[in-house]
């Protein structure tokens, strides 16, 4: 597969969604039968997928799914919760133990698993063992907002692959560096994200944003980097990714073809916003939405989200357009979307990206307020 490609899929169930993604990527051609696959979704704590922290059991079934097409039999879900959760809890309360027992797949927690201490950028890591021995590694982390790396998704995912003692110490000594040099030792071959829903500010959930949406791609800095701008969040202000990028392990270019959109406009999720959790419902009074798919919405809420942290929408009494229910109306203001691209200002796309957004919002609040 090219690593300098990222494929993007749209829709909100997850199996059906993975299984298409992997096939029209070509990533079948990393996989034979006989290899040993290990699979590392995000159970940062034993939260539904639906609370926007964890990774949906529907994404890894249809990866599972695409594997056994491919002849793979020999398939381990590896991971190790956060210092302060249990792994078997959170594979019984996220689905993955009737996953294990549909797809006669192996559930290994990390927690217990044999430790190796690598020298990586020059830091002495004590490391997961498992991650290391399959012949490939597929990463499915979840695309969110975290409080101290602002972002997570592929980079930062890995750090289920450590020991909890190690998990602790690597808050001690900064995180960004440390994941930076972790991504050295552990390399997946694929990295499949669930975006069809991830927490507004916290890995740990509870202000889930529905974004009905997977992106598959090789390289984790690459993913990362496109990751952030759906969120509204400025690449170069991501300190383990800029680390990672000097370390090697990928590249943060986002070229005019680096994305791949597949079934673009025939497969929109949801024409209707999913009911915002509570840390978003005040930035809900700048949007008129109406028949907003979930993956617009959720990207205006990003972009929201970010201009409120600016402080940016003090004094605004604007309302941004969005939806379906605008197509062909033709009005003052600013609308998100193709949708809405009769207001005066608009951000093209379908969907437009949150950091598009973001720049052109606080255009328009800045010349509304001259
Ligand atoms: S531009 Fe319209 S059709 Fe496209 S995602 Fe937004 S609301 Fe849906």
């Amino acid at each position: 597969m090219d690593r300098n490609k990222i494929f993007v899929i749209y829709g909100s169930d997850g199996l059906e969604e993975a299984r298409r993604v992997l096939e029209a990527s070509g990533a079948g051609a990393l996989f034979k039968p006989g290899m040993k696959v290990g699979l590392k979704p995000n159970l940062v704590v034993a939260k539904p997928a639906s609370s926007g922290a964890t990774t949906s059991p529907r994404v890894v079934a249809g990866t599972v799914e695409f594997l056994k097409d491919c002849g793979v039999t020999d398939i381990t879900i590896m991971e190790g919760s956060w210092a302060g959760d249990s792994t078997v809890r959170a594979w019984q309360t996220c689905g993955y133990r009737d996953l294990s027992q549909k797809y006669g797949v192996r559930l290994q927690d990390l927690k217990s698993d044999r430790t190796r201490s690598v020298v990586a950028a020059g830091l002495k890591l004590e490391i997961c063992v498992s991650p290391l021995e399959v012949d490939r590694l597929i990463n499915l982390p979840v695309l969110k907002g975290h409080c101290q790396t602002v972002m997570t998704c592929a980079l930062k995912n890995l750090k289920g692959c450590l020991p909890d003692s190690e998990k602790r110490r690597f808050h001690s000594i900064g995180l960004h560096r440390p994941i930076a040099a972790l991504n050295t030792v552990i390399r997946p071959d694929l990295i499949l994200v669930d975006s069809l829903c991830g927490d507004l500010t916290f890995e740990e959930g509870g202000n889930p944003i529905e974004m009905n949406r997977l992106i598959l791609g090789a390289d984790p800095v690459r993913i990362d980097a496109f990751g952030a701008s759906l969120l509204g969040i400025d690449p170069s202000k991501i300190e383990h990714l800029i680390l990672a990028e000097q370390l090697g392990v990928g590249s943060s270019k986002i070229l005019s073809d680096t994305v791949v959109e597949l079934a673009r406009g025939t497969n929109q999720p949801l024409a209707k916003p999913a009911a915002l959790p509570r840390a978003a419902r005040h930035l809900a009074q700048f949007v008129d939405a109406r028949e907003a798919c979930s993956i617009c919405y959720a990207g205006l809420i990003h972009a929201l989200y970010r201009l409120d942290e600016q402080g940016a929408l003090r004094g605004v009494h604007e309302k941004i357009h969005v939806g379906q229910g605008f197509r062909g109306v033709q009005g003052r203001g600013i609308g998100t979307g193709e949708c809405a691209a009769g207001f005066e200002a608009c951000v093209r796309g379908c969907p437009p990206g949150a950091e598009d957004i973001l720049k052109k919002v606080e255009e328009f609040f800045r010349s509304c307020n001259r």
